[in-house]
């Protein structure tokens, strides 16, 4: 019982800072991106490749949430744009006053998109409302075909999911077909891509969405109506 109240309370706390953020970044017309997967999924990668393929198009901050080292947030430096990192010493996911102290740091210029890195863990990182637009969940072929089917409370907390590794479909038993499938079957609201980070394949239709989603949400900013052609 007592338990029950503690959790209610922590998430309470955590949503009404997660709020204090949406509440911001909304008035900036600022696109926030939540990367969430198990560990070596590939999140840094096609967190690298996005930042590669788009820094020409919009200005891009990154917060790199990591158990203990900031190797990751190293790799993202070399990009030449700002990051900063939390160490949740040991904490399997990130809460939403970390980002808030993070976001702090950010140097006071206008981002139009800020990704988060989560730490790797599909079990508890979706129930942390970081005051994101929406949820990304990497995942990879080499973990198995029915890793969706393991892990429904992740996949219906998220809005897109983005299966990666998929050049090493040739090599594995696991089939892209079949994880869409399960996807959609946890959830079928799920917009899904597939994915490459090696060899690039599909990103070009994962930046499109990126794109289209900051244009939405800056549009919305000078308040003029979004055309749906
Ligand atoms: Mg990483
Ligand atoms: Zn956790």
């Amino acid at each position: 019982m007592t338990q029950v109240k503690v959790m209610k309370d922590i998430l309470q706390t955590n949503n009404s800072v997660a709020g204090t953020i949406r509440t911001r970044y909304d008035s900036e017309g600022v696109l926030v991106l939540n990367f969430v997967s198990s560990p070596g999924a590939g999140k840094t990668t096609l967190l690298e490749r996005t930042v590669a393929g788009l820094k020409n198009d919009m200005k891009i901050g990154v917060v790199e949430g990591d158990l203990s080292t900031s190797l990751d947030a190293e790799r993202i430096a070399q990009h030449g744009i700002p990051v900063i990192q939390i160490n949740t010493d040991g904490g399997c996911h990130l809460e939403a006053w970390q980002v808030n102290s993070a976001l702090a740091e950010l140097p006071d210029e206008h981002f139009d998109m800020l990704i988060i890195e989560n730490v790797g863990n599909l079990v508890c990182p979706t129930n942390f409302d970081l005051g994101e637009d929406k949820k990304v969940l990497v995942m990879s072929l080499t973990e198995g075909d029915d890793k969706p089917l393991k892990y429904p409370g992740s996949f219906t907390a998220v809005e897109a999911v983005v299966i990666n590794k998929i050049d090493l479909a040739p090599y594995l038993p696991a089939k892209v077909e079949t994880m869409r499938e399960n996807a959609l079957s946890i959830n079928p609201h799920l917009k899904i891509f597939e994915v490459s980070c090696t060899s690039g394949e599909g990103l070009d239709a994962w930046f499109q969405w990126v794109r289209d989603l900051r244009a939405a949400k800056g549009t919305r900013l000078t308040g003029e109506q979004p055309t749906n052609a």
